[in-house]
């Protein structure tokens, strides 16, 4: 039996591991990929907001030559600190619920890659299953297409084809900058009257100048109320409608943690989109032992939550089941 189960291999999972290692207790990590699997999906070029010291987990300095380093620096980083403080990862099996016994103990039961149920005890449970498999969907006819995607990858197979962008946060910044320079035709659909005040500010200027120089079209105060094979329908605010020709769309909304783990353990869900009940200053659950790390901690704005902000919640939570077993 281990001392503690942690679901999630992500950036705050891996630190809540280090942490309880290095109070003197054992530690499980069950992923149902592999080890950073979110900043894998990233798109493939991207450079994070955050300077590489603010990404750092278990005191392990990420150098980077850049002043925000990029996805692939971070996927070696944090693939280097697992390696060096000799994780216990079992990757590419999913937990699927959490049973809690009647004298405190738990049970996950999980299913490998091969459909084959499994069972783990532990003493405590940390849930660090972030958000990024749960994309947020619109609900608009033609969302479902094939050409229709929630993640962006990389620009090249766009090359020569009339692409349309739904959202207006850095990701969809990046993409349509990424796409004008393969050549695609781009268009930017976005609901609110500007873009997001959150672009990086060296992005800013650059997408500016591409805006006003024509190379991207921008629709504010708009939304895309439906997709259809050649073509999208974009309707204003105010209710205008008008056809864009399309070939693609790359729907870059966001995502939304899944609460279903959570709740087969009998966390307490309140009210703002389903926020799990915990105390901040140990990330405990409402239920006694069983605690959240990292995104799944957020409510509504899965962004309140990030790396910078989600990696302490390892130091939390080892801390408070370390000082609880000195008193039993
Ligand atoms: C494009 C982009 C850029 C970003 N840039 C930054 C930045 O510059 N700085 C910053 O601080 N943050 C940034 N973020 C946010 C950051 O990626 C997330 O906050 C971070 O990944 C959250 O870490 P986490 O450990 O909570 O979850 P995740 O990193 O999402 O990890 C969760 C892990 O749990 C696994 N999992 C899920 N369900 C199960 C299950 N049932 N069983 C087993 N395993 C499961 C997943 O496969 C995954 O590996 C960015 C996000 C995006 C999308």
């Amino acid at each position: 039996m281990q001392d503690v189960i942690i679901i999630g291999a992500g950036p705050c999972g891996l630190s809540a591991a280090i942490e309880c290692n290095r109070r003197g207790l054992s530690t499980h990590i069950i992923e149902k990929h592999h080890i950073v699997r979110s900043i894998y999906l990233y798109p493939t070029y991207m450079q994070f907001f955050s300077t590489a010291e603010l990404l750092e987990i278990g005191d392990i300095p990420f150098s980077s030559p850049n002043d925000k380093p990029f996805r692939h620096e971070a996927l070696s980083y944090y693939r280097k600190v697992a390696a060096h403080y000799e994780l216990n990862i079992t990757s590419y099996e999913e937990a699927v619920s959490i049973e809690r016994h009647e004298n405190g103990l738990f049970t996950v039961h999980t299913k490998d890659r091969r459909g084959q149920e499994l069972h783990h005890e532990a003493r405590h449970v940390v849930i660090a299953t972030g958000y990024f498999d749960h994309p947020n969907y619109i609900g608009i006819p033609g969302e479902d297409l094939p050409k229709v995607t929630h993640y962006f990858r990389e620009a090249h197979p766009y090359t020569g084809t009339k692409v349309t962008i739904i959202g207006g946060s850095n990701s969809a910044i990046d993409a349509a900058m990424e796409l004008v320079r393969v050549g695609a035709e781009v268009t930017i659909v976005y609901r609110g009257k500007t873009v997001s005040n959150n672009i990086k500010p060296w992005v800013r200027p650059v997408f500016e100048n591409m805006v006003t120089k024509g190379s991207v079209t921008l629709h504010l105060d708009s939304r895309v109320t439906e997709i259809r094979e050649d073509a999208i329908i974009v309707t204003t605010n105010e209710g205008h409608e008008s056809t864009v020709d399309n070939d693609f769309v790359l729907a870059l909304t966001g995502f939304h943690p899944d609460r279903a783990l959570l709740a087969s353990s009998g966390v307490q869900l309140g009210g703002d989109m389903e926020k799990p009940v915990f105390h901040p200053d140990t990330m405990e659950s409402s239920v006694p032992r069983l605690y959240v790390a990292g995104v799944i901690a957020s409510g509504s704005n899965a962004n309140e939550v990030f790396i910078e902000t989600g990696r302490i919640h390892g130091r939390l939570i080892a801390e408070h089941i370390h000082s609880a077993q000195q008193l039993e």
